[in-house]
């Protein structure tokens, strides 16, 4: 299924939430007694499933070192591991050459990827992106591109930008699925067809997608997809660059030690020659993240069994809580580079004319007990562009603009939500 066909289905019954941890966490209010905690922040972490923390605590006891020993432990682990990466492979729908190197994070992912491009690769990524997509590149070769106001834009600009490049040369793009500050869903099929079209490749920055849509390398027909383990309510430091292999066959080692080598020999002239793994190893130097990449495993069996219609529909349902009552509030102005109807995820970033958006998300926290973030999102350029700024301004890193962002998915209980639109309604009532 598409990530813009996902976002219409709408229809079905609105399941219950899946359980997550720290459900029953009180907190107390300025305004005295206490109140069960609102983690409404799930796009900077999400918390655990309950399952992914069962599966960890059933394992954990016999953790053991990854591809390095004998003993039964060892070898239980060493499994766990791999079959972890088959899981991953599935959820991802991955092509069969297709390798899954598990990282820290959708920062470490792309920062490797970054590593691993040929020479003379050129870059185009958009200016709204995250600053994990944004950054990593600043090595290569980068073309920025405007923040499109459509995704027919955002299509119709990368085919431009695309078709002024060296077309010998090799190129790459880089998109994030749903974004990290509007919650829109970007037109990820339509960009890497005409990145082929260009012969370059894309790699989908899928940190906000993949806990809220199934993802499908070979729907997409992307070439990379990088997600992290904390995002998808598997909080264990982890995190996944899936994709193809030949770029990163051919790189250096993102890290060199241990693990990622084949053979080690020492020169007659002194000096060290490695012969590195050509497979997912390469990559993954040092002992790896055992627990983290099983957690990522069992968040992917639980999101898939759970089904992505039924947790789609469920969290369009809190979306539209969530944007009927901020609408109520004059004051507020929710953040959108698309139109209003564009599809989106339960991420809704806003600023409230009158207020200070630290000062009001801490109200909402010291008040309501509510937990929401506030301020640019790692997505400075961005930010520009939705408060009226220019993103092209140089030399005025971060500034005073700020917005308040509320996010949520499979574990929000709708209390949560509703809590959080009577909140803002008497905050904005109440006065700053
Ligand atoms: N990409 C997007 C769209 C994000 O929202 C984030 C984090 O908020 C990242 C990348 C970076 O993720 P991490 O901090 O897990 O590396």
């Amino acid at each position: 299924m598409s990530v813009s066909t996902v976002a219409a289905t709408d229809q079905q019954s609105v399941c219950a939430p899946l359980p997550v941890l720290g459900q029953d966490v009180t907190v107390p209010l300025v305004t005295g007694g206490e109140v069960t905690y609102a983690a409404l922040d799930y796009a900077a972490s999400a918390p655990a499933l309950q399952r992914v923390w069962d599966d960890v605590a059933a394992y954990a006891p016999y953790y053991g070192s990854v591809h390095r020993g004998a003993g039964h432990l060892s070898r239980l682990s060493t499994e766990l591991f791999e079959n972890a990466r088959k899981t991953v492979a599935g959820f991802l729908d991955c092509r069969g050459t297709d390798q899954v190197v598990f990282t820290r994070s959708t920062t470490d992912s792309l920062n490797l990827l970054a590593r691993a491009l040929p020479a003379g690769c050129q870059v185009f990524v958009f200016e709204t992106e995250h600053h994990a997509s944004l950054l990593p590149w600043r090595h290569a070769q980068v073309t920025c591109l405007d923040a499109p106001r459509t995704p027919q834009q955002a299509v119709r600009t990368l085919e431009l930008a695309l078709a002024d490049r060296d077309p010998y040369g090799p190129a790459l793009v880089c998109v994030t699925g749903a974004s990290n500050v509007t919650g829109e869903l970007w037109p990820v099929r339509e960009l890497a067809a005409a990145a082929h079209a260009h012969g370059a490749r894309i790699v989908l920055d899928a940190a906000q997608l993949a806990p809220h849509h199934p993802v499908s390398v070979r729907d997409l027909d992307v070439d990379w997809v990088a997600f992290s383990g904390h995002k998808l309510y598997a909080p264990f430091g982890a995190g996944v660059l899936a994709g193809r292999a030949d770029w990163l066959r051919e790189a250096e080692p993102y890290l060199a030690g241990g693990g990622a080598s084949r053979g080690v020999a020492r020169r007659a002239d002194g000096g060290v020659d490695v012969q590195w793994h050509d497979g997912e190893a390469r990559h993954e130097a040092g002992s790896p993240n055992v627990i983290g990449a099983y957690a990522i495993a069992s968040a992917c069996t639980a999101l898939t069994e759970a089904g992505f219609d039924t947790l789609v529909a469920r969290e369009q349902h809190l979306i539209r809580t969530v944007r009927e009552g901020l609408a109520e509030v004059p004051e507020v102005r929710v953040l959108s580079l698309f139109d209003a109807d564009a599809p989106r995820v339960g991420v809704i970033s806003f600023v409230v004319a009158g207020w200070n958006s630290a000062h009001f998300a801490a109200a909402l926290s010291a008040e309501y007990g509510i937990g929401v973030r506030d301020g640019l999102f790692c997505a400075h350029p961005l930010l520009r562009t939705l408060l009226g700024g220019d993103p092209r301004t140089r030399g005025e890193c971060g500034g005073p603009d700020a917005a308040v962002r509320v996010s949520f998915g499979a574990g929000t209980p709708d209390e949560h939500v509703e809590r959080f639109v009577t909140a803002v309604g008497e905050l904005v009532r109440n006065g700053a």
